[in-house]
């Protein structure tokens, strides 16, 4: 037999959970059928929900034995979701995949077609429209990618999701990336493998409301272009030669000007812009080299990527003991 972990990273999905649930028990159940190796474990991570999010997990991993979940103890963003589910994941395929069923379901067994015979490491999706984002969105996104693949030497695919079907081998080369500052689009793709993409209509959210708003986005394309790129360090120390190279021709200039029409207090307005120019530039560039100093500073705390509160295990260790005692308490 084969073990299929669903791993999905959720945030406030309390209005969404249930039709999720409903939806990849009906696809995993016919993939049991076309497919008799195949066994599934389902496992939800609450990445600090504020909603019934976790109580939905609870109320599946009572009703459902091959729900497990792990709930952190507050919220640390989906990347850390993704990591802590592949971390516990035991399954010999794993496939990542949003709440929201803007992952449809459906495409697993198409996806497990192209994983089971070993062809490819990882199948995946790809979204060739962006209907229903925002023009602006779509354009700093498009921007993005085509920025990213220019000064990195990842490439990172445009349209590509984090909805993914994949080996243990692959798997098990993402979890040796341990980095703190995740950028997983990048870290799907540094750890290579075959990957084969399913391309497909972008699809919207079945219920609730994105947890990204558009500085979110906006951040994370930052972090993404720092941690799969030093570019922007060789463009500040460029901006230097480049700022020096003018001084010195402007220094020349000044040189013959005063020995053809002698030395005159004019000229003042161009310093000052000079030293304004100047002093930005400085900030700039020290400003990029901060940035990448902080990423540094936090990669070298090696602080954990999540914390967990509670697990299925814990849930049901706790449900039986209280059981027991109720019974010992009936029997005296
Ligand atoms: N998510 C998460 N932690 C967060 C934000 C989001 O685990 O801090 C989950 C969310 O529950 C969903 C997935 O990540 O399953 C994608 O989130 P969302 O649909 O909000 O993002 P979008 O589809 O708009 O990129
Ligand atoms: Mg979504």
């Amino acid at each position: 037999m084969k073990l299929v972990t669903i791993v999905v990273p959720c945030y406030n999905e309390e209005e969404v959970l249930p039709l999720f649930y409903d939806e990849i028990i009906k696809v995993t159940d016919s993939m049991s059928v076309q497919y008799p190796e195949l066994e599934f474990e389902f496992l939800f991570v609450n990445d600090g929900s504020k909603d019934k999010t976790l109580e939905i997990f609870r109320s599946l991993a009572d009703k459902d034995k091959r729900v497990r979940y792990i709930s952190f103890s507050r919220n640390f963003g989906k990347e850390s979701g993704m990591y802590a589910g592949l971390q516990n994941a035991k399954g010999d395929y794993v496939v990542v995949m949003d709440a929201d069923l803007q992952h449809p379901p459906a495409f697993l067994p198409e996806m497990y077609s192209y994983v089971k015979d070993g062809e490819y490491d990882c199948a995946t999706t790809r979204r060739v429209s962006r209907k229903g984002e925002s023009k602006i969105r779509s354009w700093f996104a498009r921007k993005f990618y085509s920025i990213m693949n220019k000064i990195s030497q990842t490439e990172i695919v445009d349209g590509a999701q984090d909805f993914r079907f994949m080996t243990r081998q692959m798997v098990d080369a993402i979890l040796s990336m341990s980095e703190y500052n995740r950028f997983s689009k990048g870290i799907f793709s540094w750890v290579g493998f075959n990957v084969r993409y399913i391309e497909y209509e972008n699809v919207e959210r079945a219920a609730g409301t994105t947890a990204w708003s558009f500085w979110g986005l906006f951040k994370y394309s930052l972090e993404g272009i720092m941690a799969f790129s030093t570019a922007p360090l060789a463009i500040s120390s460029l901006l230097g030669i480049i700022s020096c190279l003018i001084a010195f021709i402007v220094m020349i200039i000044t040189v013959i000007k005063t020995l053809a029409f002698g030395e005159s207090v004019a000229g003042y307005p161009t310093t000052i812009c000079v030293i304004f120019l100047l002093s930005g530039l400085q900030l700039f560039c020290t400003g990029i080299l901060g940035q990448y100093l902080s990423k540094t500073y936090l990669e070298s705390k090696k602080r954990p990527i999540y914390i967990t509160k509670e697990t299925e295990e814990i849930y049901r260790n706790k449900k039986n003991s209280s059981a027991d005692n109720k019974t010992a308490a009936d029997n005296k």
